[in-house]
């Protein structure tokens, strides 16, 4: 893939999450690796009106090397791929079911999400729930980072969910397989509910990719 390529799904990409609803404001942002690091939106900037100019690169340690400024949590991505070398794009937003469920108390913070569907067992995997920490705090990459070689789905308490993956589309649809199931697990609150058995989960696993 090209270097327009990348520009151009990313702009794509983020402009169907917007105009779908799962960002709002100037909310989330989304990157992909390319030659000499990482292309990731802008910040200060709607998801929903870039262009392949708008965004920024941005050198595998965190400079900034050319383009608009990048996003104040650019290096919540690169923390992801310096844990994960197989992927090369992620996206994280603040979307509104996902953003409920991290602020949950009694969750299980190595496991989130029961394994509820098979596409959420298949896309996504298992979801891992940070501390909180404030806009800004660096102390989240290094947390990111440690969790991320274990999952690439995590949920930043009372923040939203980090989703990398091989290629952007995938991430994409990681990410949202994460808010989907979210609000599927807030409709089933009170329910008596069957969650997939193991072996269903085993099988599903081993179809990840
Ligand atoms: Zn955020």
């Amino acid at each position: 893939m090209t270097d327009m390529d990348s520009r151009n799904e990313l702009v794509r990409l983020a402009r169907s999450l917007h105009q779908r609803g799962l960002t709002r404001g100037t909310s989330g942002n989304l990157s992909a690796r390319v030659g000499g690091g990482m292309l990731v939106t802008p910040t200060n900037a709607s998801l929903g009106e870039l262009t392949t100019d708008d965004l920024a690169m941005v050198s595998d340690t965190g400079e900034h090397l050319s383009g608009a400024r990048p996003s104040k949590e650019a290096f919540l991505h690169l923390a992801m791929y310096r844990a994960r070398p197989q992927d090369h794009a992620a996206v994280h937003l603040h979307s509104t079911y996902a953003t409920a469920l991290s602020c949950l108390d009694d969750l299980d913070d190595d496991d989130v999400l029961p394994p509820l569907t098979a596409y959420f067992v298949m896309r996504v995997g298992r979801l891992v729930r940070l501390p909180y920490f404030a806009p800004g705090d660096q102390g989240l990459g290094e947390a990111a980072q440690k969790a991320a070689e274990s999952t690439r789905a995590l949920l930043l308490a009372n923040h939203g969910p980090i989703v990398s993956a091989p290629s952007l589309a995938q991430a994409v649809d990681a990410v949202e397989e994460v808010e989907e199931t979210a609000r599927v697990f807030f409709l089933l609150q009170g329910h008596a509910t069957r969650p997939l058995q193991p072996a269903q989960v085993a099988r599903l696993s081993a179809t990840r990719t």
